[in-house]
C-alpha cells in the first residue's frame, strides 16, 4: 500500500533489514527500487492519512523520516 505515493512497508522492511542483517544501505536492492519508484519518505507531505488509517495508532510520520535519514546518511 502506498500512501501519497510513499512506500510505507517498503521503507521500513528496508529499515527493518539494514538493522538485523547489520548491511549497507548503500548497496540494498528494496532501497534502490523504492528510490526508482521515487517512493521514498522524501515524497512524504506529512498529511497523517497513514497515521489515520494505522489500526496500531503508530507514529508513522515521525519514524518515517527517522528510517529515511539512517537510511540515506
Ligand atoms: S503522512 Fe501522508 S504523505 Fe506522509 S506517508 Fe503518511 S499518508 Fe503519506
Amino acid at each position: 500500500m502506498r500512501f501519497n505515493g510513499v512506500d510505507i512497508p517498503g521503507i521500513f522492511s528496508v529499515w527493518n533489514n539494514v538493522s538485523l542483517y547489520d548491511t549497507d544501505p548503500k548497496w540494498d536492492w528494496g532501497l534502490r527500487q523504492i528510490k526508482e519508484k521515487g517512493a521514498g519518505a522524501d515524497k512524504c507531505v506529512a498529511c497523517g492519512a497513514c497515521e489515520a488509517a494505522c489500526p496500531q495508532h503508530l507514529n508513522i510520520i515521525e519514524s518515517l523520516q527517522q528510517a529515511w535519514k539512517e537510511l540515506n546518511g
